[in-house]
């Protein structure tokens, strides 16, 4: 794309699930505003830009997926940085800002952007604006708003040097005279704001635009003194509101009755080849008294090419639970027409830059399909979809507590009632009945529905043809802005999916009265490179696997337990499985890991039950980390002396964080070094892959 040379700047963006994507949009449509025109292009359209001979501002938004990895979309971009053979001066021209999104629940946070930043300050490039980390476990907005907010003086100020070192005095000037009014702008920004603003230029004339402050305690009666969702105390209901820029609407639906035939599964799932497999078994393996409730499923993939090894991970296809797809087709007012096909397009002349249809959503399915696999229903609203639903909303009071909870005065109070409360899209047309969203308004703010990923709980060797993983049912609580308990979406859905299986009656117990099933699920494969078995099966490793984090060390231990049957004449290392769990009679998944014990595969079996009452002088351990500092010489000499590996799978906030702190004072007791140093080696074993994690949170 073209743009004006002395307003110009590039935009890279590289995303995962489209938030870097919709960061970069924000950049793009706020550019304008301050006199900037942003050529903005997904990182992989490398025929589209050039860095090597690129003269203007570079700013670059990019996620981070998986084990710290940069999004599928930038490999090829890291891939040619990263080529060793280019000289330490490569982009010695260049001056960018980098915005970084991560999750810090996961290892590697903002590895993507880390990774990226660092090799283009290797190559000579030069930072014009510092580089932002924004954390989705607290609120990326925490960073981004703030980020965007200054990089418009840093990129003034970047394409001023720029044009100076070009020697382009003339230049200068009229970039200086055309862009002092911005500046003059950002400076009002900054400062405190007395009426209600709409940073949005091309906002509607509406009501909103003409309300005044002293007109807002007219249409907010003071209520309650108690914040919350739907109720706003002082100072956020006195005060004047910056509100972020209405987004332009680029979808438009058009419904087409009811003849035809919806997309198969597959289509919505761009990744990998999908695989619709059936579920042959499903075991119960905590009791009825137990916290949390854990199943096993068992899936025939014997008739499939669907290949993995004890280690990965695959996902499932799931869709959004059916009542609150049928209550949001009432709320929507289209309770007759989900049934009906609608064919998706974007809306003709829309102000939108580069608008095009959401890859998740097909060009024609009915409205029920749309609802039900492709749009995540339960995904915690965007302060730019609340933006778009003040549009929506007629009534007086609650247009206003839209306007607060994506307003700048009210970042608390969104933190507070909408994110942190895990408030959902549905929650949100219930606290705010007036509001009234149209289809086309879903299709653009609701992201997709994700696929969920399980960790394979056995070993293609041991049970040849069948995968089994292991899942808690998610349970989500009430709360004062949800009155109604929920499922997790995927965990909920198979646990009614697979009910038959787990409570048969006549009509599903075979011959030889087993309970089966035809039903089938989609999956596909989501591999993992490192986490597992060591390739040289001498090498002793441990491995630490509370709750259902135990499930891929079944499959390591059925492996190694037919390579133990198959290979009499190899050497094993020695194997050890730390496990923990609430209570020794409720929820100890897999009581057969003692046949492991028994028949020699599992070396060493340590266990510990958090909520179990002990009579014992001594306290048993608690939690896994415990166990692991109770055998503190044994792990120092498998990880020191002996070379091995250490994996850790399961929760990452209450648990693999813990253990790693156990690891590091191990390490810096048995080497008598300080905790410094400790970490150091810690950092090199993860280097080494010896060190290997796969948390969730
Ligand atoms: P969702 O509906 O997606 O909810 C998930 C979480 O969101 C909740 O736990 C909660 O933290 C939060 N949340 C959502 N809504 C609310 C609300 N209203 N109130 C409070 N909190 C809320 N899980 C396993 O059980 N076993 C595995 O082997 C396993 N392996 C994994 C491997 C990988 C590589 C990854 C990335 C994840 C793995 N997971 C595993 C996690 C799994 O993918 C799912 O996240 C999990 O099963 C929950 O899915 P769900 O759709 O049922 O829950």
């Amino acid at each position: 794309m073209c743009c004006d040379s002395k307003r110009r700047f590039l935009l890279l963006y590289a995303t995962q699930k489209g938030q870097a994507k919709a960061i970069a949009e924000e950049i793009w449509q706020q550019a304008g505003a301050h006199g900037l025109e942003a050529d903005m292009h997904c990182i992989s359209e490398m025929d589209k830009y050039n860095l090597e001979t690129e003269k203007d501002p570079v700013v670059i938004v990019i996620s981070t997926t998986g084990t710290g990895e940069p999004p599928d979309s930038a490999r090829k971009f890291v891939k040619k940085i990263q080529d060793t053979a280019l000289p330490p001066d490569h982009f010695a021209h260049l001056q960018y800002g980098l915005l970084g999104l991560g999750d810090s629940e996961y290892m590697f946070f903002c590895n993507g952007g880390k990774t990226v930043d660092r090799r283009l300050q290797e190559l000579g490039a030069r930072h014009f604006y510092d580089t932002g980390l924004a954390d989705d476990c607290v609120g990326l907005e925490l960073v981004v708003d703030p980020w965007i907010d200054g990089l418009w003086l840093a990129l003034k100020e970047a394409l001023l040097l720029q044009k100076e070192k070009e020697g382009m005095n003339n230049v200068v000037n009229a970039v200086t005279n055309s862009l002092a009014p911005h500046v003059v702008h950002e400076l009002n920004l900054s400062s405190e704001v007395h009426n209600l603003k709409l940073e949005d230029e091309g906002a509607r004339s509406s009501d909103v635009l003409s309300q005044k402050l002293g007109d807002i305690n007219l249409v907010v009666p003071a209520r309650n003194t108690e914040p919350s969702l739907v109720n706003s105390v002082p100072p956020v209901s006195q005060s004047a509101l910056n509100i972020p820029a209405l987004p332009p609407e680029y979808i438009e639906v058009q419904f087409q009755g009811t003849h035809g035939k919806n997309p198969h599964l597959s289509s919505l799932i761009s990744e990998e080849t999908t695989f619709e497999v059936p579920v042959t078994k499903a075991v119960q393996l905590t009791r009825e008294d137990a916290v949390k409730t854990a199943l096993l499923l068992e899936l025939d993939i014997s008739d499939t090419v669907f290949d993995y090894q004890p280690g990965d991970a695959f996902c499932v296809v799931c869709p959004n639970n059916a009542n609150e797809v049928e209550e949001l087709l009432h709320i929507l007012g289209l309770s007759e027409k989900g049934d009906d096909f609608v064919c998706v397009k974007v809306k003709q002349g829309t102000k939108k830059k580069g608008a095009s249809r959401p890859q998740h959503i097909p060009e024609r399915s009915t409205l029920k399909f749309i609802l039900t696999w492709c749009l995540e229903i339960r995904a915690v609203p965007k302060k730019a979809f609340l933006r778009a639903l003040v549009e929506c909303t007629s009534d007086a009071g609650e247009k206003r507590r839209l306007q607060e909870l994506c307003s700048r005065q009210g970042a608390s109070d969104y933190m507070r009632f909408i994110r942190d409360s895990h408030v959902c899209f549905l929650d949100l047309l219930h606290a705010f009945p007036s509001c009234k969203p149209s289809l086309n308004l879903l299709i653009e703010h609701l992201p997709k529905l994700q696929a969920r990923s399980y960790s394979v709980s056995s070993s293609n060797l041991y049970q040849p043809g069948k995968l089994c993983f292991v899942f808690n049912i998610v349970e989500l609580p009430s709360c004062p802005s949800r009155p109604i308990s929920r499922k997790g979406v995927c965990t909920g859905w198979l646990a009614e999916f697979v009910a038959p299986l787990l409570h048969p009656n006549k009509n599903t117990l075979d011959a030889k009265g087993e309970s089966f099933s035809t039903e089938k699920i989609s999956i596909f494969p989501r591999p993992n490179n490192t986490f597992h078995l060591p390739a040289d099966p001498s090498v002793p490793f441990m491995m630490v696997g509370p709750g259902t984090g135990i499930s891929p060390f079944i499959g390591f231990l059925q492996h190694r337990q037919k390579l133990r049957e198959e290979h009499t004449d190899w050497e094993f290392g020695e194997t050890w499985l730390f496990f923990g769990c609430r209570h020794q009679d409720r929820d100890y998944l897999f009581k057969q890991l003692r046949c492991f014990l028994e028949n020699g595969t599992l070396t060493h079996l340590k266990v510990c039950f958090s909520r179990d009452s002990s009579t014992a002088e001594v306290a048993p351990p608690k939690y896994v980390q415990d166990i692991i500092r109770l055998y503190a010489k044994e792990v120092a000499r498998v990880l020191l002396e002996e070379k091995g590996c250490f994996y850790i799978c399961g929760d990452k906030k209450h648990m693999a964080d813990g253990v790693s702190d156990a690891v590091v004072d191990i390490l810096s007791m048995e080497m008598e070094s300080d905790r410094l140093e400790a970490m150091k080696i810690l950092a090199m074993l993860r280097e080494e892959k010896r060190y290997l994690q796969d948390v969730w949170s």
